[in-house]
């Protein structure tokens, strides 16, 4: 046990038990050192049997330098940026995830995983994404504007050798700050670097940045991830594992994180567990974190378990420990992962993602049940809750809308004129399904009502006969305060309306929402453990100051946004900060 731990560390530190994890889920070349289960509803075994195998090598496949996708000298100012951004955003209402988060220990080929992970999590955040490799001691980060495919090319991948990384895709607003606040971000201090990467939202971030500024500290972004690292950098605890839960326990709000040292790997979960974070591992026994299990599936690693609220996992040469080291409140896991944000492959708070949705559209069917000749969906979050409404319906499930995947940033100019297209560009209504029907749409959610508005416009266009519109989720109230870029609660329009006036703000014959009460009776006995404050405008953990948007609030913090700077920054770790540092670590291992 670490002999320097202050009383609150300790006290949280002292009678670790094993979690009830099935043998499958017992790691095989590491020694677990493990606490007791949080909660006890999210069983881990319900999805433990899912299994891989490693066959093949990996080839990162990146071929395209991002100068191909920004025309040369062409110049994105703040203004520039945003009118793209307004632009599709006016057609794609739904809130954004706010990023996505992949670590690995022990691959040789870490930092092509990492990317290849980073692919399977593009959906949680398109504006920006990085890697942070560990050679020889060394930090190594390459981060940079837009997909991962942009950022990363097989050249770029052979600058981040090493067997440990973490990466980060983001979703952001954009302008000058884009660059800047692309993560993973590294750090200096005293004993080293560290690296992180964040999906979440701090809502004590203004007042602990604040008091930080007010000591002294100079801020580089406008990311509340660089508190941790200024909180981890000035933190009076030793080993470095015990700075990070210091720093941590120091925060409010939503944060799924994963850190790099020179030889450590450390996963968090917030105590609440607002964002997902899960652990696998790959045959050859390198340990994986994702916000998602689909990322898993992609580098064939084998899924084991959630990172479990409040739950520190540290993973180094000398195997994992898993430590308990913040108070464990009553989960609540964001809803909406199921709702909208996760692909429907994936496995997120231990429940199939797939069978949450379908299960979504049988409710509507169920409650909500009107005559109809077909059922479509708005693609692509909507698809799984219309297959769903159409089983339980017994009318069939058509593709009635199709969904161009080849608009971007890159496709034109917005021009006013352009714009007035709105969702055409996105979604082509299919005359063969729609014309003369009485149509049935799907969709996950509404935020403002102006998407909904012109898809009906759109369907009815097409010669729909009557469309009566379905949402697999309840109307949202409130903004969201814990990673998700919601609209503030002014501008949600079932904020502002009834059910009924909403129906005839978007034109359609009916409409109905999943009832709220429906919804937590599906989830049972894990009702209590998820966060439904959009739906409620009860929020678990109070936002006590003014909605904080990760980078657009911020608009002048000194970036010009030459795309000279694109290429992401690169920073080395003095390795002369590494004995000091391995001996602190080694001296006061936690365990357990
Ligand atoms: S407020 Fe809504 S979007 Fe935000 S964490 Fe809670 S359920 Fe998720």
């Amino acid at each position: 046990m670490a002999a320097k731990v202050s009383s609150s560390l300790s006290s949280s530190l002292s009678k670790p038990t094993p979690f009830p994890l099935t043998p499958s889920q017992t790691p095989l070349s590491f020694s677990p050192k493990t606490l007791p289960k949080p909660f006890s509803s999210s069983s881990p075994t319900k999805t433990a049997s899912l299994s891989y195998t490693h066959k093949t090598p990996f080839i990162a496949s990146a071929k395209t330098p991002i100068s191909d996708f920004f025309p040369e000298n062409k110049q994105y100012p703040d203004g520039d940026f945003d009118g793209y951004d307004d632009y599709f955003r006016d057609d794609d209402e739904k809130p954004r995830e706010e990023c996505g988060v992949v670590g690995i220990y022990g691959d040789p080929e870490a930092s092509r995983l990492c990317y290849l992970a980073l692919h399977a999590l593009q959906h949680r955040g398109q504006e920006g994404a990085g890697i942070v490799a560990v050679k020889n001691d060394v930090l190594q980060s390459i981060t940079g504007v837009g997909l991962v495919s942009e950022v990363f090319n097989q050249s770029k991948l052979d600058q981040l050798p090493g067997d440990l990384a973490i990466g980060h895709v983001r979703y952001s607003t954009a302008g000058s700050s884009m660059l800047k606040n692309v993560q993973p971000f590294v750090a200096g201090y005293r004993f080293g670097s560290v690296g992180v990467a964040h999906n979440g939202n701090l809502v004590n971030y203004r007042a602990l940045r604040a008091k930080l500024e007010d000591n002294g500290s100079i801020f580089n972004t406008s990311s509340d991830t660089e508190v941790v690292l200024h909180l981890i950098a000035i933190s009076k605890h030793r080993p470095f594992l015990l700075r990070i839960v210091d720093a941590c326990e120091q925060l409010e709000g939503a944060y799924s994180m994963v850190f790099v040292t020179n030889d450590k790997l450390v996963a968090v979960r917030d105590p609440h567990g607002f964002r997902p974070l899960v652990m696998g591992r790959r045959s050859n026994g390198a340990v994986v974190f994702a916000s998602e299990t689909c990322a898993l599936d992609l580098i064939e690693a084998t899924y084991e378990r959630e990172v479990f609220p409040g739950e520190v996992l540290v993973v180094d040469k000398d195997g994992i420990q898993s430590l308990c080291l913040m108070s464990h409140p009553q989960p609540k896991q964001c809803i909406f992962e199921h709702i909208y944000f996760a692909l429907p492959n994936s496995v997120v708070f231990g429940r199939s993602v797939y069978e949450s949705r379908r299960a979504f559209g049988e409710i509507l069917a169920t409650e909500a049940p009107v005559d109809c000749d077909v059922v479509i969906a708005v693609p692509d979050s909507g698809v799984v809750a219309a297959l769903g409404y159409a089983a339980k319906a017994g009318v069939a499930f058509q593709q009635g809308l199709i969904r161009s995947h080849y608009v971007g940033r890159t496709f034109i100019e917005p021009s006013q004129k352009i714009r007035d297209f709105g969702v055409k560009l996105k979604l082509s209504p299919v005359r063969a399904v729609l014309e003369g029907k009485r149509v049935v749409v799907v969709d996950d959610s509404i935020v403002r009502g102006t998407t909904s508005s012109k898809i009906v416009r759109l369907i009815k266009e097409a010669g729909a006969k009557e469309v009566h519109m379905r949402i697999a989720s309840p109307p949202i109230i409130g903004s969201c305060y814990y990673g998700v870029d919601t609209p503030s609660s002014e501008e949600l329009i079932s904020n502002r309306m009834s059910v009924e006036e909403i129906r005839e703000f978007i034109g359609s014959d009916s409409l109905a929402f999943l009832p709220f009460d429906s919804l937590k009776k599906l989830l049972g006995t894990e009702s209590p453990n998820f966060c439904y404050a959009c739906f409620s405008g009860k929020y678990p953990v109070e936002p006590r100051e003014i909605k904080v948007k990760r980078v657009g609030d911020f608009v002048d913090d000194g970036l010009n946004g030459s795309l000279e700077s694109i290429d992401g920054g690169w920073v080395q770790a003095n390795t002369n900060q590494k004995k000091e540092k391995d001996k602190e670590y080694e001296e006061s291992v936690v365990k357990i």
